[in-house]
């Protein structure tokens, strides 16, 4: 292999600039050129593909985002679309591509890898909602983002007898909503893995008011769970606590990655380029066990999701 390809694809998250970076100048310090594919599989289509040098990943590290930007092309399914990226890549003599994405983005790594261009996935989402690894690239950045803007609803909810209804990112992964509900020391925290029981939840936030007379109480939800704007209002119609909603929102993707981030990244950028100098492809890199381990993508994406009740069960003893 002397031409490997670089992209990041699907939602961006922080520590993919890191990711680029690492791949780039372990690529080149090992005798390879990479190039930079914009925009995720949307430029390899179009051929919006240039040469990446040290310099150009060069301050890049401690930013947010992606510099190669990212896109959602859903026409890549279809096998006459690839056909025509990979014409992209061959013109160029790109052998080898280094996908940074969720597991839709993986879909198409493993699509062009059994088409001959051997492809290595990096789990570059804040979701946390790829089974194989413990850790994705930008989760923990997200994590902190999340826990300090509930901090900040603590006091001002504290000072007014509220209930603050925080939504938090995940795509049906409750990681974000667990780790920041427990960082947070929130009330009660809903996943779709904990489910959501509506009296359920209004009964224990009349036992918090009326019988442990708390002077506020947080909810941390997942997105896609359901509106959180009107279970504000039946909190403050149903019991003592004004309820409010806060949808976080895309603030959760962005910002500097934390250092666990950068340095995730940069293990498993240096991870994928010696797999495709090794002329393998088709694998994800994960951490697993505080290793960097590669696992055939085709395992990866038919893993169930972890269950975290040991996490939840922590939770409720903490409360
Ligand atoms: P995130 O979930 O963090 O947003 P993702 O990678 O799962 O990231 P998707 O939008 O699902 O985001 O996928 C990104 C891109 O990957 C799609 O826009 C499409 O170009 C490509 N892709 C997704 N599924 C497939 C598939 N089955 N075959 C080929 N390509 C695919």
């Amino acid at each position: 292999v002397r031409r490997i390809g670089i992209l990041t694809s699907g939602g961006d998250s922080p520590g993919m600039n890191a990711a680029i970076r690492a791949v780039t100048r372990v690529g080149l310090n090992s005798g390879l050129e990479v190039f930079g594919i914009y925009n995720g599989y949307k430029g390899m289509v179009e051929g919006y593909i240039e040469p990446l040098t040290r310099e150009t990943v060069g301050e890049i590290v401690n930013r947010g985002g992606t510099v190669l930007g990212s896109a959602r092309l859903p026409e890549f399914k279809d096998i006459e679309v690839r056909k025509k990226a990979i014409h992209q890549l061959k013109k160029r003599g790109i052998e080898a591509v280094v996908v940074i994405g969720g597991d839709g983005s993986y879909r198409g790594a493993l699509s062009l890898t059994e088409m001959g261009i051997n492809c290595i996935g990096l789990p570059g989402t804040i979701d946390n909602d790829i089974t194989c690894t413990d850790y994705t690239i930008g989760f923990q950045t997200a994590l902190e983002t999340v826990v300090e803007a509930i901090d900040k609803l603590r006091d001002t909810s504290n000072s007014h007898h509220r209930c603050s209804i925080v939504e938090v990112m995940g795509n049906r992964c409750g990681d974000l909503a667990l780790w920041s509900g427990i960082a947070c020391g929130a009330e009660i925290i809903v996943t779709s893995e904990t489910g959501f029981d509506e009296e359920d939840v209004l009964d224990r936030l009349r036992d918090l008011d009326l019988i442990r007379k708390k002077k506020h109480a947080i909810v941390v939800i997942s997105e896609k769970i359901t509106d959180v704007d009107q279970f504000a209002k039946k909190v403050s119609l149903n019991t003592g606590f004004s309820g409010r909603a806060t949808v976080l929102g895309h603030i959760q993707r962005g910002g500097s990655p934390c250092p666990f981030d950068r340095l995730l990244a940069s293990q498993m950028g240096e991870k994928a380029v010696d797999l495709l100098m090794q002329g393998i492809g088709g694998q994800c890199i994960c951490i697993r066990n505080n290793e960097i381990v590669a696992i055939p993508i085709e395992k990866a994406l038919s893993m169930p999701q972890e269950s975290r009740k040991p996490l939840m069960n922590l939770f409720e003893r903490l409360v």
